[in-house]
């Protein structure tokens, strides 16, 4: 599984609030699923959204709150 920093066109969403960046997961064999999942539940139809290089603008919190640390049991 990879994860990568995404977040909504603008022509998708409505409104700045909607444009927060997500951490999607994406399969291992390298598809584009008919459907792509946050780590915080949401679930996104592939054309939607667009990827960014490096981490930016508002962050989904419980896509950070989400991801696994080493080290760290989850949810803590
Ligand atoms: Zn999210």
């Amino acid at each position: 599984m990879t994860l990568i920093f995404a977040r909504l066109l603008r022509e998708h969403a409505r409104g700045e609030s909607e444009r927060v960046v997500h951490l999607i997961r994406l399969p291992g064999d390298g598809g584009i699923p008919p459907h792509l999942f946050a780590q915080c539940g949401e679930r996104f139809e592939p054309y939607v959204l667009e990827s960014l290089p490096l981490p930016g603008g508002a962050p989904c919190v419980p896509c950070l709150a989400a991801v696994p640390r080493p080290g760290l049991p989850p949810n803590e």
